[in-house]
């Protein structure tokens, strides 16, 4: 399959418009690819980046502004991504995505890391470039928490519970949709971390989705955020240091930021939620996990609306359903080629 080295003036992948409502995914390309003739590399502070005249000829945006910090670039009908000198996290299409490091200003250029380049933009607007996808016809939901593992506690109910409702739900959503799905718990049991990790590769030709959802001292935290695996080199979104050695999840970047995005991007679409970005982590379920793999955070017990909004069936009905469609969609846009 061609990777950006050999097809110079890839235009954006039209899987992009496929992935989510409003969103897209293609290849982990080793920073070494990225040296080819069409990435004119610069090195600053030790590490290689990309200027945004450069991502814009690459990917054929017909549109690129700048205005004073901001950079837009706009693919009419498919895509609007915006930078800003400075920031740690990037739109596509009003989505947030965290960077694993902020753009920054070289000589009136505002520049990407080179691993924000292979590890997020260029899998979310090109998804369909991603080298040998997995064929999954299974969906492995890991329903957060369980037993005396309790999680969150909001005013009207218990994480695990509504973990454990919504990925029943979920379930029966993939089921309808022609998947199969395997649970890690369908009841009230703990499970080690260790236990979902080892559930979820036994099933060879499957994508992971561990459900929860947020809690905060600050009652006015609100909102979805969603969890891929953090590259190699690079840190957690909520901090920690960079950790230099893989892990066995990382062999799957490129698709899991892909399922992020599908299934971040539909959700905030269906439910109108307020977007607090796709994350990095080294959670230990996504960690071990050797397919695609995501873990989803459906909102917070501890906010007064959201606790409502959780605690009610049909809301988690509306969620499952969502993150179903989300499903289909990422398996459409990394398959089109
Ligand atoms: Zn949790």
């Amino acid at each position: 399959m061609p990777t950006p080295m050999t097809r110079p003036h890839a235009r954006l992948d039209a899987a992009f418009r496929t992935l989510a409502a409003c969103c897209l995914l293609a290849t982990a390309l080793a920073p070494v690819c990225l040296a080819a003739k069409d990435w004119d590399i610069h090195t600053l502070g030790g590490r290689e980046y990309v200027s945004d005249e450069n991502v814009a000829k690459f990917y054929g945006f017909e549109r690129f502004a700048k205005q004073g910090q901001d950079r837009i670039f706009h693919a009419p009908k498919k895509l609007i991504m915006t930078w800003k000198i400075g920031s740690e996290s990037i739109y596509m299409n009003n989505i947030k995505f965290n960077l694993s490091f902020p753009v920054v200003e070289n000589g009136g250029m505002a520049m990407l890391s080179t691993v924000d380049l292979a590890k997020l933009v260029d899998p979310v607007v090109r998804p369909s470039y991603i080298r040998k996808p997995i064929e999954f016809d299974t969906v492995v939901i890991d329903a957060g928490h369980g037993a005396h593992d309790t999680g969150a506690k909001g005013p009207f109910g218990r994480e695990k519970d509504y973990t454990l409702d919504t990925s029943l739900r979920l379930a029966k959503a993939l089921q309808a949709r022609g998947f199969k799905t395997v649970m890690t718990r369908s009841e009230d049991i703990f499970l080690t971390l260790g236990q979902r990790v080892e559930i979820a590769n036994r099933h060879k030709n499957a994508i992971f989705i561990s459900i929860h959802y947020n809690s905060s001292g600050a009652a006015a935290s609100n909102g979805i955020e969603t969890y891929a695996l953090a590259p190699q080199g690079t840190r957690s979104t909520n901090g920690g240091n960079p950790w230099s050695s893989p892990l066995t999840g990382n062999v799957r970047d490129a698709e899991n930021i892909a399922l992020a995005t599908a299934v971040h991007a539909q959700v905030i679409s269906d439910i109108k939620a307020v977007d607090r970005g796709i994350k990095r982590a080294r959670f230990n379920v996504l960690r071990g996990v050797n397919k695609p793999g995501i873990l989803f955070e459906g909102g917070f017990v501890t906010n007064p609306g959201e606790a409502k909004l959780i605690n009610d069936p049909a809301h988690r009905e509306r969620l499952a359903e969502s993150i179903a469609e989300a499903v289909v969609r990422f398996k459409a846009a990394v398959g089109k080629r």
